[in-house]
This record gives structure tokens, sequence and C-alpha cells, in this order.
């Protein structure tokens, strides 16, 4: 027969194709060249290749691996006994990460590009499984931090909402979840995720009002209907991240960590709570 050495390397390559797309964004600083570079190390695919050195100005994809500790969404109650653990030792889940830049000037049209692209995707093997939106939640404190980073994510969500209007008559598409990843937990400044939730909530509503005024206006002077949606519909209560999935079934959540420091009583492995959720994603 096949040696069993073989039949495992082929295993292993052929039967889980790294067919799950996950999109990273977020402002400039964020942390997300350190997380993609982590996932790398962390992953035992890394050590066979040689080490890639990402910059900030281009799009990355890397292939990384999924701790087999994780469970995922198909497998929900993998507990130590479970025979599927020692398989995900033997041969663990791949996904594959896009990180963006986030510069002002090139996030606009790398990042929500990029987005457009992934998520029209038919093809099961470059379908967007669900977007990481990762924050410096030190950063945060700073008002023109926070303005310019719910400004990137109301424009992100803004375009997830569409494309959940425009999906729904056939059922295919699916909704992308968000994460918000709160990075730089480590850092006694950071704010704690539920005031990271808050406050971008809180800016998201400004923007929204906002720019609802900025429409009455223009629709005043031109005498047209406005016809620019507005994020989560319902104007007239708060925007909040209920709102949105409520209204429009985009998924978001707020979870803390750290890509660097020492966070294991806290946070696990620092991204483990950022493993689990792209884990309830496959
Ligand atoms: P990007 O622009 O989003 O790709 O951000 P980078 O990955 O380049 O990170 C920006 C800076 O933040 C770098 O100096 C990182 O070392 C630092 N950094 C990233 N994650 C953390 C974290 O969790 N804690 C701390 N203290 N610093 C971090």
């Amino acid at each position: 027969g096949v040696p069993i050495a073989l039949h495992i390397f082929f295993f292993q390559t052929v039967a889980s194709p790294p067919s799950s797309n996950f999109l990273l964004l977020g402002p400039s600083g964020a942390g997300k060249t350190a997380f993609t570079t982590l996932l790398e190390a962390k992953s035992s695919l890394a050590s066979n290749k040689s080490h890639s050195t990402h910059t900030s100005q281009q799009s990355t994809l890397v292939t990384v691996a999924l701790p087999p500790t994780v469970p995922t969404g198909s497998n929900r109650y993998r507990s130590v006994n479970d025979p599927s653990l020692k398989e995900a030792i033997r041969n663990p889940i791949k996904y594959r990460i896009k990180d963006t830049p986030g510069h002002g000037k090139l996030r606009a049209s790398q990042g929500i590009s990029e987005l457009q692209t992934m998520s029209q995707s038919k093809d099961i093997k470059t379908k967007l499984r669900g977007m990481i939106f990762m924050v410096d939640t030190a950063a945060l404190v700073d008002e023109a931090t926070l303005r310019d980073t719910a400004t990137y994510l109301h424009d992100v969500l803004l375009f997830l909402q569409k494309r959940a209007k425009n999906g729904s008559s056939s059922k295919r598409t699916t909704e992308v979840p968000v994460l918000i990843a709160a990075n730089k937990q480590d850092l006694f400044t950071a704010l704690p995720p539920g005031a990271v939730k808050e406050n971008l909530e809180a800016e998201i509503d400004r923007i929204r009002k906002s720019k609802t005024k900025g429409l009455l206006d223009a629709s005043a002077d031109t005498g047209l209907e406005d016809e620019e949606e507005i994020l989560g519909n319902d104007e007239q209560e708060a925007f909040s991240f209920k709102l949105l999935e409520h209204e429009v079934g985009v998924k978001v959540d707020v979870v803390g960590g750290a890509v660097k420091g020492d966070l294991q009583e806290e946070f696990g492995s620092g991204v483990r709570r950022w493993e689990e959720w792209v884990g309830m994603c496959l």
C-alpha cells in the first residue's frame, strides 16, 4: 500500500483546503500586521515556510491554522476525549486571513474594495466567512482617533448592510459576521471592551446624525429625495450593534485581546478569544 508518511502528507495537504477567508481591516497602527505575523508564527505551517515580512502598504493573504483545542461552529462541544480533537491535532483546520493597509487615503480604496471583491465572490474557495476590524483600544481615548475609527467602521458596516439588502432575494448570500478585535488590552491606558463598544456606538450615532442632517440640507436645496441609506435603518433609535443585528442581520461582536504583552490570565493567549470567534465562523 501507500507508505504511512506519504499518506499523512497527502492527507494534510489535500484533506483541508484553506477555503475559509477572513478579511482584516482597521486603522493604521491597530496591530493588524503584528496579528497576522503572530498567527503565522503560531501555525505549524509557518515552520515549513520562510518567514514572510509584511509591509503595511500592501494587502497580504496568509494561510494559518486554528489551534486544535479551539472549537469550530460545526463542532461546538468538542471535549478532550472527543476523537475529533485527535483528528484536529493531526490535521489542523486552516483558514486564510487577508491583512489590508489602514492608512487614511489607502484604506477607502483598498480596504473597502477588498471587502467588495471578497464578499461578492461566489467561489467557495474565496468566499468571505467573516470580517475582523481591529482597533487600538489605548488610542481610542483620543477624540480624533475615535472619530476616524468610527467613520471607517461606519463605512464598512454600511457596505455590509447594502450587501445584506441586495442579497435577500437569493438565499445564497449569508451575512458576514464582524469581530471588533479590541487590541492592546495589555496597556493600562486601554479602554475595556465594553467601553470600546459604547464609544464606537455613540460615535457612529453622531456620524449617522450628521449624515442625515447633511442630506436634509442638501435635499432642501435641490428638492431631491434623499436616497442614501442610514446605517441600522431606524434613525429614531440610537445606533447600537444590536440594532444593526436586529434590523439588518449583520452581527457585530466586540472582544478584547492583545497581540503583544502577557495576558495569559485574562485572555488566554491574548488572541485566543479572537481565534474562538474565527472557529465559530467555520
Ligand atoms: P497595523 O498598522 O494595523 O498593521 O499595526 P502594526 O501591526 O504595525 O502595529 C502597530 C504597533 O502596535 C506596533 O509597534 C506593534 O508592535 C504594536 N502592537 C500591536 N499589537 C499590540 C498589543 O496588543 N499591545 C501593544 N502594547 N502593542 C501592540
